[in-house]
C-alpha cells in the first residue's frame, strides 16, 4: 500500500485495485482484503450471531475520558453485587484502582507530583473471586480488560507465548484502540506458577519461571512495549504497536499453594517473641493467607524486583459452606437465578428445596474447587430435566429436592 508498484494489488474478495479503496489489508500468502469488504463481512457475521449492527465506525476517540472515577465505597457497592464476602480484598482492590485512576487524572490536569502506580497481587485459593473480582472491577470503571495466563508464558527463546502478547488480548479487548488499552486493566492469573522452582513442589516446568518474572518487569513498571498485535511470538518483518504501560493496571492472582506453611512457620517464629497468650493465640490457623507479606511471596520464589512491582498485596477468604450458598443464589448472576430464568423461558417455574442448595454445596466442599465446582453440579443435576422439558406438556412447576437432586447427580456419577 502506498509505494509505487509497476502491477496493483487488488482485494480479493470484491476485485477493486488500490487505486478505489482506502484501506487494503494484506493476508496470508497473496489474499487481500479492502475496507468495503471488511466492513460486509462484519454486517454479515454480526446478522448470523444476532450481534446489534454498529452504527458507524468504532470511536476512535479518548476512551479515558469516559472513565467514570468512583470513589472507594462506590466501587465496593457495585463489587458487592457480584461478589460474596471477601471484604478485605474488595477494599484494597477498590483503593488500588481509585488510586490508579486519580493518579492518572491529576497528570491529565497537569499536575506533576509522582504518585507511583498500585499493581496489585491476590492470594487466594482457586475458585475463590479472584478473576471475577477484576473482571467486574473493569465493568464498573468501563476500562478494557483481559486475562492473561502466567503459564503459557516463556522467557523469550523458548516456545510459548512472549510476555508481550499479554498486551495483545489487552488490545483487542479495546478494539485495537491504544489510547484506550493504555488505560486498561490486566488481570494475570497463576503468578505463582512462574515461581523460582527452589523450595516449591508443585512447580513441574523446564523453562525456569524466573526468566518469565523477569520479562514481566517491564510490563509491570511502565514503559514503551512493542506488542505484536496478532499474537504469537515475535518475528523481525512483523510491525509492532507501541504501547505505552505506565498507566494500564496489573492485577496479578494466584493460588500459591503451600505458601500457608511458609507464613505459619514465619508465624510460629515470631510468636516466640510474643509476651502474652492472648497475643499467642489471636492467631487463625484456619486462614493463614490474611497474614501474607512480601517476605513469604518472596520465599515462596517471586523474585524481590517483581514484588517490589506490585505494592498492594491482598488476600482471599476460603469459601465457607454458607458463603458458597450465597453465591449460589445471591449474586446479581447467580447460578439459581440463570436455572429459573432459562426455566422461565420455557414457561417452568423452577424451585429449589432448601437441602437440594445444601446437597449442592456439601459437594463442591467434597470437589474443593472453591465456587467453580458448583456449576458443573449443578449442571449435573439439571442436565435431564432441561433436556426433558421443553416441548413437554403439562409440566410448569419444577421443584428440585435434595431427594431428587442426589438421584440425578449420582446417575450422572456412574
Ligand atoms: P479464581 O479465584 O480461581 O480466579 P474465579 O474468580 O474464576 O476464581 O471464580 C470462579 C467462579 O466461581 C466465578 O465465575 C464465580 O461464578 C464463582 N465465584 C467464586 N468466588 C465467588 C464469590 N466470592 N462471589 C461470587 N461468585 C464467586
Amino acid at each position: 500500500m502506498g509505494t509505487k508498484k509497476t502491477t496493483k494489488e487488488h482485494c480479493s474478495f470484491c476485485g477493486r485495485s488500490e487505486d478505489e479503496v482506502q484501506i487494503l489489508i494484506n493476508g496470508n500468502a497473496d489474499a487481500r482484503i479492502c475496507d468495503n469488504c471488511v466492513n460486509q463481512a462484519d454486517k454479515m457475521v454480526r446478522e448470523v450471531m444476532g450481534i446489534p449492527q454498529a452504527n458507524g465506525p468504532a470511536p476512535r476517540s479518548n476512551t479515558f475520558n469516559k472513565i467514570e472515577l468512583k470513589t472507594p465505597v462506590q466501587i465496593t457497592a457495585f463489587l458487592d453485587q457480584y461478589v460474596i464476602g471477601q471484604e478485605t480484598a474488595k477494599r484494597s482492590l477498590a483503593v488500588a484502582v481509585y488510586n490508579h485512576y486519580k493518579r492518572i487524572l491529576a497528570k491529565n490536569n497537569g499536575d506533576d507530583t509522582e504518585i507511583e502506580k498500585s499493581n496489585m497481587i491476590l492470594v487466594g485459593e482457586t475458585g475463590t473471586g479472584k478473576t471475577l473480582l477484576a473482571r467486574t472491577i473493569a465493568k464498573t470503571l468501563n476500562v478494557p480488560f483481559c486475562i492473561a495466563d502466567a503459564t503459557v508464558l516463556t522467557e523469550a527463546g523458548y516456545v510459548g507465548e512472549d510476555v508481550e502478547t499479554i498486551l495483545t488480548r489487552l488490545l483487542q479487548a479495546a478494539d485495537y484502540n491504544v489510547e484506550a488499552a493504555q488505560h486498561g486493566i490486566v488481570f494475570i492469573d497463576e503468578i505463582d506458577k512462574i515461581a523460582r522452582k527452589s523450595d516449591n513442589p508443585s512447580i513441574t516446568r523446564d523453562v525456569s519461571g524466573e526468566g518469565v518474572q523477569q520479562g514481566l518487569l517491564k510490563l509491570l513498571e511502565g514503559s514503551v512495549v512493542g506488542v505484536p498485535p496478532q499474537g504469537g511470538r515475535k518475528h523481525p518483518e512483523q510491525k509492532l504497536v507501541q504501547v505505552d504501560t505506565r498507566n494500564i493496571l496489573f492485577i496479578c492472582g494466584g493460588a500459591f499453594e503451600g505458601i500457608d506453611r511458609i507464613i505459619s512457620n514465619r508465624l510460629d517464629k515470631q510468636k516466640l517473641g510474643f509476651k502474652t497468650a492472648s497475643q499467642k493465640s489471636s492467631i487463625n490457623y484456619d486462614n493463614l493467607l490474611q497474614y501474607v507479606t512480601s517476605t513469604d511471596l518472596r520465599q515462596f520464589g517471586l523474585i524481590p524486583e517483581l514484588i517490589g512491582r506490585l505494592p498492594v498485596i491482598s488476600f482471599l477468604d476460603p469459601l465457607t459452606r454458607d458463603v458458597l450458598k450465597q453465591i449460589l443464589t445471591e449474586p446479581k448472576n447467580a447460578l439459581v437465578k440463570q436455572y429459573i430464568r432459562l426455566f422461565e423461558l420455557d414457561n417452568v417455574k423452577l424451585s429449589f428445596e432448601d437441602d437440594a442448595l445444601e446437597f449442592i454445596v456439601e459437594k463442591a466442599v467434597e470437589f474443593k474447587l472453591g465456587a467453580r465446582g458448583l456449576r458443573g453440579i449443578c449442571e449435573r443435576i439439571m442436565t435431564d430435566a432441561m433436556y426433558e422439558i421443553p416441548g413437554s406438556k403439562g409440566t410448569k412447576n419444577l421443584h428440585i429436592t435434595a431427594d431428587y437432586a442426589r438421584a440425578k447427580f449420582e446417575a450422572k456419577a456412574r
